[in-house]
Parts: structure tokens; C-alpha cells; sequence
């Protein structure tokens, strides 16, 4: 009798261990299936050793198209030796948030060398590539504002997204124009508006066309993020990434982020842009201040990384020209590369799981190593094997690794009764 009326809820059943979690189940379902088609589980394979144009997998040499170390700077000596004398003289942990007492010379030089490297005012160095956007995103928009995103847009960025509290709405793939419409319609209902775009695209290898979105996001009053990850060292003459690829003003975009876990062979990610940005972020930015600062190893391969990269521009071209060969030998072939546009991600389209599956695994038997992107990572229809080419690679590992490909697709599409009933 306290005058409250309470709806009739109804009760769900309690779910005390993850075993009970339908997730989890879906997941186990999955896992039979695919075991169940024989072919042996391709995530979470081993590997040996150093991973450039080869990796070791079972004590076996094989030809690697499955990493990001794209111009070959992971295990390279100097970059190794930066990062073991980084250890020597800091250790391996600082051992705090930089903000209290974790900050090391090292940090600031490399935020540094990155600003300059891109050509803005300032970066933040933060541990993960995926935390950066994640927080970044998360911390500068929030209730009343509205993120606009590519809706190929990488995970990181949804979840910053979906954190921030901010409405989101993504638009069509690299569709400019139709971003313009949305914000026609959407700009005046918020405060802050964040368009984020990517460089390159790490699942179809294209990229999006940046001075026509800096126009854009002017138009509107936008603010535009562009994530460097698969960028940043790969594109433009000497790997300055979008700006320089296409020759615009740095300070046009007001966020770059980018992963030092690709191109800088190390690990961790960055905010570069106006002091402004980076001020708020290093005072407030909860994966920022509550997180440790980045280890001396991974600041000092970074920086050893991005100065080989300038004495050695060559790796930038050559990384150009491998790429541009690997996607023209395999449009010769006939193989479905989507979109590609002479990245080093190229992408060869199954349209299914389970050939894309049977194909890595015959790769493999032939010396190859390639990841097959599987449903649902992607639509069954955008099944695919994903190719990364590095610097590193040859001609002629490039040659055969088409060749095979194109040969066991074929035979695949039109094998034996077994395997065409299984594809
Ligand atoms: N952004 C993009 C576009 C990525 O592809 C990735 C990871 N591949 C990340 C962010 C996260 O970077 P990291 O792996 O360095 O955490």
C-alpha cells in the first residue's frame, strides 16, 4: 500500500557462467562446423621466428601474405636494437601513467617525430592501437552530438562510438556525396559533429577520396578523423600516408590517428593534430591518464622505425610496386580483387567461407600463408582470403602465390564431387 504501482516484471532466467552464455554457444557451434569440414582450424596458428616476406609455422618455411609488417621493419637490426637498448636503459615497463610519473625522454620525442613526420602541431602516444580510437572517440564526442562513420569503419571506431554516448549513423563506403546529404539534413540538430574515415581499408585494400571529404566536413562544420593505421608508412612517395598521398594540407584533417603496429614495427597507437587536441587528451583521455604509458621498447622501436623509413625511402616505393604487381597479376588471372586500388591489402573474393577456407589450406600445402577472412567477419558473399604484401616480397614469390591461387580456385570451383559439394 505505498501508493506505487509497479509494472509486472517478468522474471529471465539467471545465467551464472559463461558455459550458459548463448555467445558462447554460437560460438562452440561454429567451431564443430568448421571442424567438421576437415580442414584444420586456421586461427591461432603458431608461428616462429621473425614474420617479413617468410614466417616458420611447424618448422616450416613458408611464404608469408599475413602480416602488417609492410615495409619489412619488424626485426629489422637497428629497429631491434633501439627497443633492446630502450630496455637496457629504461627497462620494460615505466612502471605509471605518464601523467604522474611514467613519462620518459623517449615519449616526447616520438610525439614529436610523429607531428613532424605528418605535419601538425602535436601527438599523443597511447598503448593500443584499437584503445586509441576507442577512448579518443569515446572522450571528445558524447550525448548531443552525432559521429558520422564509413560503413566499413574498423571495429575500434564503432566501439568508440557506441561509448561515447553520441548518436552514430555511418554512411555508404567512401560515398562522400552522401555524406554530404546526411549532414544537410542532420548538421543543425548537433553540437559537435565527428566524420572518421579511414586511410586504407584493411579488409578491400581501397581508400577514400580525402580532399573531397575535408570539403565536406568544411561545408558542414565537421570535424574529420582519418585512421592511418594501414596508411601511415604505405602511402604517399615517402609514406607520410593520406596527406602527402594526395598532396593536401595535414592540418586540414583534425584528428589523424594511426597504429604503430604496422608500418613502425611496434605496437600502440596516436593522436596527432592541433596542441589544443592533444593538451585535452594528455590531461583528460580516460585510456589516456588510467593507462600505463607506452613501454620504452615499443616507443624506441617506433622511433628507429620512422627514421629508417626516411633514410630508406626506397621500401616505400618498393612496397608500391610490389602491391601494384600482386593486384595486376591477379586482375590477369581473373581472381575478384573488389575494390583494391594498389594497396598493399589485397583482397581475392571467394563469396564463400568454405572455399576460402580450402584454399588457405591448400596454400599453405604449397608453401603459402595467407588468412582467410571468413562469415561473419564479413557477408558470406564477401568471404575472401586477405593478401598483406610487404616490401620484403620478390617478384617471383609474388608470381607463384597468384598462380597457385588462381589454379586452386579453379579446380576448386569445379573439383571433384566431394569438394564441390563441401565448397
Ligand atoms: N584501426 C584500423 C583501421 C585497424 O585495422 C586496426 C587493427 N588492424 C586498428 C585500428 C587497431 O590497431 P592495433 O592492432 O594496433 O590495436
Amino acid at each position: 500500500a505505498t501508493g506505487v504501482r509497479t509494472a509486472k516484471v517478468e522474471p529471465v532466467e539467471a545465467e551464472d557462467s559463461v558455459e550458459q552464455f548463448a555467445e558462447y554457444r554460437r560460438l562452440k557451434t561454429t567451431m564443430r562446423q568448421m571442424l567438421m569440414t576437415g580442414v584444420p582450424n586456421p586461427f591461432f596458428t603458431v608461428h616462429d621466428g621473425i614474420v617479413g616476406d617468410t614466417t616458420i609455422v611447424d618448422g616450416k618455411k613458408l611464404i608469408s601474405f599475413a602480416s602488417y609488417n609492410y615495409l619489412g621493419l619488424s626485426g629489422h637490426p637497428d629497429v631491434s636494437n633501439a627497443a633492446a637498448n630502450a630496455v637496457r636503459e629504461y627497462g620494460t615497463s615505466v612502471s605509471a601513467s605518464r601523467l604522474v610519473s611514467g613519462e620518459k625522454p623517449i615519449h616526447g620525442q616520438l610525439e614529436k617525430r610523429i607531428a613532424n613526420w605528418i605535419g601538425v602541431d602535436n601527438s599523443i602516444l597511447m598503448v593500443g592501437g584499437h584503445a586509441t580510437n576507442e577512448t579518443t572517440i569515446g572522450h571528445l564526442v558524447g550525448a548531443g552530438d552525432l559521429i558520422i562513420h564509413d560503413s566499413l569503419a574498423h571495429n575500434s571506431i564503432v566501439q568508440g562510438a557506441l561509448l561515447s554516448g553520441a548518436r552514430r549513423r555511418p554512411f555508404p563506403h567512401n560515398d562522400y556525396d552522401a555524406l554530404d546529404r546526411m549532414l544537410v539534413e542532420l548538421r543543425d540538430q548537433y553540437r559537435r559533429v565527428l566524420v572518421v574515415i579511414e586511410g586504407v581499408y584493411s579488409m578491400d585494400g581501397d581508400f577514400s577520396n580525402l580532399p573531397k571529404f575535408i570539403e565536406v566536413k568544411k561545408k558542414h562544420r565537421a570535424m574529420l578523423m582519418v585512421d592511418e593505421a594501414h596508411s601511415f608508412g604505405t602511402m604517399g612517395k615517402t609514406g607520410r600516408g593520406m596527406s602527402e598521398h594526395f598532396g593536401v594540407n595535414a592540418r586540414d584533417v583534425d584528428i589523424w590517428m594511426g597504429t604503430l603496429s604496422k608500418s613502425a614495427a611496434s605496437c600502440g597507437g596516436f593522436i596527432a593534430g592541433s596542441e589544443a587536441l592533444v593538451e585535452l587528451l594528455r590531461y583528460t583521455a580516460p585510456g589516456f591518464v588510467f593507462s600505463v604509458g607506452m613501454p620504452p621498447a615499443q616507443v624506441a622501436a617506433a622511433l628507429a622505425a620512422i627514421d629508417t623509413l626516411e633514410r630508406e625511402p626506397d621500401r616505400v616505393d618498393r612496397l608500391r610496386s610490389r602491391s601494384e604487381l600482386f593486384l595486376s597479376l591477379c586482375q590477369e588471372a581473373g581472381l575478384d580483387t573488389g575494390d583494391s586500388a594498389g594497396t598493399p591489402v589485397v583482397p581475392v573474393i571467394t563469396g564463400n567461407s568454405m572455399l576460402a577456407l580450402r584454399l588457405s589450406n591448400r596454400l599453405k600445402a604449397d608453401g603459402i600463408n595467407v588468412q582467410p577472412i571468413l562469415y561473419p567477419a564479413v557477408d558470406e558473399s564477401a568471404a575472401r582470403l586477405r593478401f598483406f604484401v610487404t616490401s620484403e616480397h620478390s617478384e617471383e614469390q609474388i608470381r607463384f602465390t597468384v598462380a597457385q591461387t588462381a589454379k586452386h580456385i579453379a579446380e576448386l570451383r569445379s573439383g571433384s564431387v566431394e569438394e564441390k559439394a563441401a565448397v
